[in-house]
């Protein structure tokens, strides 16, 4: 790995840069993955000093750092421009920057530029980049791109264009926060380190696959953006489909890079593009109404601050994906995701057929359990006798759960992600081909909402949703496996 790198950041004194990505670095450097020859440039639109930029970053890692001193020397490495990006003069004096710290930390004119704003400023970046001579070929030019990438295939592929315009494929990292969690990556360990699983991770022995995303709060300050996005565009399109790749794939020749991308692409490939018909049944929308949980009370999503009071945005949505692959043909990729639902928590459910049976009852199927957030870990639930004298069944977890990131062992997204930039390891990022696949779907069913082709549903809060969702389920003959309770 090269830890000699100057890391410009785009959007330095954003949300995203003081809560993610300071900690993130110093917890690389404190790993010892950056030391002596790094250097971070931070821009914004702010008139910021060096000290004042220095300052917020301590205030960013101070829970972080063993010591003041250790906290003031990482600062020590931040560097302060005020910037607006459409300014070409501002971009001839970050090159200027660029070229002293690259000289003064011996980076090897390795570059790293983060853009954490708002994407629309992203090809007006990349193309100063390009015409100021800040990307030169010297050194190596990676781009990390925060989410969301397009808000349509239109504006996802202009996007693209535009940067493609300075950076190749390569070099461009899309950043979907979701691939950092560490019980992600473990899918791989799941199934392709276990005869078990790997042996019967097919359509002969899954039944459906579930996804849940929930979120027990609501849109929070983040109404205005979440009004014109909604749950689809902000958690299906990007972090669903994701884990459902990974989830659906074939068994890559190796675990390479170039392996695991090019058999994570065959599954955007062979989404299958759902029917008129289909559209309208396998994909609900709902959206949360005003209500009690546990005697505390809720505002609708259309009273909440910055949002439309006629808000069609769904809050809500689930649906089931079909992959027309050997593997999985005819499976539904169940998904549901949602605000205000019950619990917070991503978990994944692998439900597996049901057994023919000899005891003249029943058997509930084995379903493994993936708990990717708040707690990470997996568990197995199989049939087992009851103990006594008469002989009956019932269902027995096998758990395995992991406090790792509550003790702080596990690494944080943003610091694995950038790790892996710095490896030039792109397997947990998303490939354009993905991105491009994923919005020929997704704009689909937009349509279809957009005419008001399909119901919006009112749910309750504190519940899993609309009873619409576990209807569609129950079209195959399934049902949610996890269904908290309050
Ligand atoms: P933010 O609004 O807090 O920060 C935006 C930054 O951009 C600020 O530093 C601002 O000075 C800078 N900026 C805006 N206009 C500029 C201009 N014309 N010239 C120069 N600088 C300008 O945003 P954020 O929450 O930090 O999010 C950054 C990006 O990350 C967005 O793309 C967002 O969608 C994405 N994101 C954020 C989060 C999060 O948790 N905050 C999560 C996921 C994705």
């Amino acid at each position: 790995m090269s830890s000699k790198v100057i890391v410009t950041i785009f959007g330095a004194s954003g949300d995203l840069a003081k809560r993610k990505l300071y900690p993130s670095l110093f917890r690389l450097y404190k790993s010892g993955n950056l030391s002596k020859h790094f250097a971070v440039i931070g821009t914004a639109r702010r008139p910021w000093s060096k000290e004042y930029f220095e300052s917020v970053v301590v205030e960013s890692i101070a829970d972080l750092a063993d010591s003041p001193e250790q906290a003031q020397e990482f600062a020590s490495h931040f560097y302060y421009q005020s910037h607006d990006v459409q300014d070409t003069e501002h971009y001839i004096e970050l090159r200027k920057l660029q070229n002293r710290l690259n000289e003064e930390y011996q980076a090897e004119h390795n570059k790293l530029f983060f853009l954490s704003m708002a994407p629309q400023f992203f090809g007006t970046i990349a193309k100063h980049l390009k015409s100021e001579n800040i990307v030169d070929g010297k050194g190596f030019e990676r781009l990390i791109v925060e989410k969301p990438f397009g808000t349509d295939l239109e504006s996802a592929s202009q996007l693209n264009d535009d940067l493609l315009a300075t950076f190749d494929e390569e070099q461009i990292f899309r950043i979907d926060h979701y691939l950092g969690k560490e019980m992600i990556q473990s899918i791989f360990a799941i199934r392709f380190a276990n005869l078990l699983f790997e042996n019967i991770w097919n359509r002969e022995y899954i039944d459906n696959v579930q996804i849940t995303f929930a979120e027990k709060l609501g849109v929070e300050e983040r109404g205005g953006y979440y009004d014109e996005s909604g749950a689809l565009r902000d958690m299906v399109q990007n972090h669903t489909l994701q884990l459902l790749s990974l989830l659906a794939m074939d068994k890559p020749n190796s675990f390479t890079k170039d392996e695991i991308r090019a058999e994570k692409i065959k599954v955007f490939e062979r989404l299958t593009q759902p029917s008129q018909e289909d559209l309208k049944k396998y994909f609900i929308r709902g959206q949360y109404k005003s209500g009690k949980v546990n005697g505390k009370k809720y505002i609708s999503y259309r009273s909440e601050p910055n949002v439309n009071p006629e808000s069609m945005t769904e809050t809500f949505v689930s649906g089931a994906f079909f992959v027309d692959s050997d593997r999985f043909r005819d499976v539904p990729f169940f998904f549901r995701t949602g605000k205000r639902l019950t619990e917070k928590g991503t978990h994944v459910n692998i439900v597996f057929k049901q057994m023919d049976s000899i005891f003249g009852e029943k058997l509930a199927p084995n379903v493994l359990t993936i708990y990717i957030q708040p707690t990470e870990g997996f568990s197995l639930s199989v049939n087992g006798k009851e103990v006594g004298e008469l002989f009956s069944l019932s269902p027995i977890s096998l758990d395995y759960r992991t406090e790792a990131t509550a003790s702080g062992a596990s690494p944080e997204p943003y610091e694995k992600l950038i790790f892996d930039v710095l490896n030039n390891d792109s397997t947990n990022f998303s490939h354009w081909e993905e991105v491009k696949a994923s919005w020929k779907l997704i704009d689909q069913i937009e349509e279809l909402w957009r005419n008001n082709q399909a119901p919006l549903h009112e749910y309750a809060v504190g519940t899993m949703g609309p009873s619409a969702s576990a209807e569609l389920l129950a079209q195959f003959g399934a049902e949610w496996q996890w269904n908290p309770q309050n």
